[in-house]
């Protein structure tokens, strides 16, 4: 009997499910027996791959000899710990026609990427290689996993079969070591991967703070499904827990752990919250919105160590007080996973850097994601990569997209409270100016003009203009006329309603 797990689609074949999935840690409750199961996920050799390709060997990820176990460091180029090859070569089960395509990330940029590949090239072979153990998933969903708003089986893309429908092979659980351009291959730990076209999306990871006493167990970074699990794993009511970030991704955190009764402090350097996406007016009305929600602060003051000696017992801050905590979620930004990159002679400068078509310094990498910098700017965010991902993936299959930058833009929703912000956020800049609607808190809408055009903006509570408002921002338009004509922050806000 075949059991398929709904989480990353790992098939195990006996008469029960496992007690947990090998390559998600997904408990039993997540399998689901199948008759006729779709092909697995990892990659397969094909039927009449050599059988040179198949046989289990491990190699030196650098220089490919062979070496006795996986730990050992390669006594030939000593460069790397051995890194487990099995099988030594790539045996992509697609049709070979064509062009081969690798797209290296299973992020939003990765699998748009790959989508539009097929799209417009039907015949080519795509693999999407990542280091992650599943298949693409949503990211931005995995504090709305967290919080119980949604379960583990509703954050994947597509369901299982969509992939090998479209031709389209996830190598997962498999990472790009070493590129070599000049052969047009990658070296990956599972064995070498030809390529004509590469998509670099391999996005960002979590910075962790230097925090003293990092070593203990339970103070986790959230940026993957198994980050996610992780934590729910710790998550129970009545845990204390402390958030350290006070940026989007730490208060939804914060927020979701609160649903799941958890006690939770948000520790914060700024003494407001969302400082990029909010100015002080708005924060404060955010901050009282979320006590009400039993979210308690520690504002204006950092973090020093962690507390515990096997596991986490609290957060000791600059002033030497200690939040007592068992769950700690580092939450201090990103940096993207350029390295490869790097090492492989591209052009890298904050991100990977590519111009309007989303093409790196080689003509035949293209890049795109939280790890690719457009005209000086890393995004940072689900919507930028997923445009540059589409951008990359039409551009890399021969097209002529162009991707001509993104205005940042924030939505976040806590149960009753949207937040919409965009663009500018204070009018501290000369020839800068501001329109605040008058409505009563927690709601607050403000417009900031550059020279009379829209340049940004920050609505909370009711968000129903965000998507007039991007528009008036992207086509920057003016309301300078407006104001001359002395019309009031409201009727310019209903004007563009
Ligand atoms: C919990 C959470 C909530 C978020 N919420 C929002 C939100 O509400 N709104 C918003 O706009 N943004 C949000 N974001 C940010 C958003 O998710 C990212 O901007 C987006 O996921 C970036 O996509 P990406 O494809 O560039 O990279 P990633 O999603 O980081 O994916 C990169 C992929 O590359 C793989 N990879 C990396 N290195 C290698 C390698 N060497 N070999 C093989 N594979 C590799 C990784 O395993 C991963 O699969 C959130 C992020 C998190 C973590």
């Amino acid at each position: 009997m075949k059991w398929v797990c709904k989480i990353c689609g790992y098939e195990h074949e006996g008469d029960a499910p496992p007690d947990e999935c090998p390559l998600c840690a997904a408990g039993p409750e997540e399998f689901e027996p199948v008759d006729d199961a779709p092909a697995a996920a990892a990659p397969a050799p094909r039927a009449d791959a050599p059988a040179e390709a198949v046989r289990a060997v491990l190699r030196c990820a650098l220089c490919e000899r062979e070496l006795g176990d996986a730990t050992c460091v390669c006594p030939n180029c000593a460069s790397r710990a051995a890194s487990l090859s099995l099988p030594p070569s790539f045996t992509p089960h697609t049709s070979a026609k064509g062009r081969r395509y690798v797209v290296v990330g299973g992020g939003v940029a990765g699998f748009t990427a790959a989508e539009r590949i097929r799209a417009a090239d039907p015949d080519g072979s795509i693999v999407l290689v990542t280091s992650e153990r599943c298949a693409p998933y949503y990211r931005l969903s995995l504090t709305r996993y967290i919080g119980g708003e949604i379960d583990a089986a509703e954050l994947f893309v597509h369901p299982q079969g969509w992939w090998s429908d479209r031709r389209i092979e996830l190598a997962i659980g498999t990472e790009v070591l070493d590129v070599r351009r000049s052969e047009h291959e990658l070296i990956t730990s599972a064995g070498k991967l030809p390529y004509d076209r590469l998509v670099a999306a391999t996005g960002a990871r979590s910075f962790v703070p230097p925090l003293g006493n990092l070593a203990v167990r339970n103070a986790l970074p959230l940026r993957t499904i198994h980050d996610a699990r992780e934590i729910l794993s710790l998550a129970r009511p009545g845990t204390r827990a402390v958030v350290v970030g006070g940026g989007v991704l730490g208060l939804e955190t914060a927020f979701g752990l609160a649903r799941r009764g958890c006690e939770i402090t948000v520790c914060e350097g700024s003494t407001h919250l969302l400082s990029r996406q909010l100015d002080p007016a708005s924060a404060a009305i955010f901050q009282r919105h979320l006590e009400q929600k039993g979210i308690g602060f520690a504002l204006g003051t950092l973090p020093a160590s962690l507390v515990g000696d096997e596991a986490v017992r609290g957060v000791k801050l600059a002033d030497e007080s200690v939040i007592d905590a068992e769950l700690v979620v580092l939450s201090a930004g990103v940096r993207p996973n350029n390295l490869v990159w790097q090492r492989a002679g591209l052009t890298v400068s904050k991100g990977l850097v590519v111009d309007d078509a989303m093409r790196t310094s080689d003509p035949d990498i293209f890049a795109a994601g939280d790890g690719a910098e457009h005209k000086g700017v890393l995004y940072g965010i689900w919507p930028a990569s997923l445009e540059m991902g589409k951008v990359a993936g039409d551009n890399a299959a021969g097209g002529a997209s162009v991707f001509s930058g993104f205005p940042m833009s924030y939505g976040l929703k806590v149960v009753d409270l949207d937040l919409f912000s965009i663009g500018l956020t204070r009018a501290n800049e000369p020839g800068t100016s501001e329109l605040v609607l008058r409505v009563s808190p927690p709601a607050y809408a403000k417009l900031v003009l550059r020279d009379g055009v829209i340049a940004g903006a920050i609505l909370l509570g009711d968000t129903s203009m965000s998507g007039r408002i991007r528009e008036a921002v992207l086509a920057r338009r003016s309301v300078g006329a407006m104001i001359e004509a002395g019309k009031s922050a409201d009727e310019i806000f209903a004007a563009i309603a």
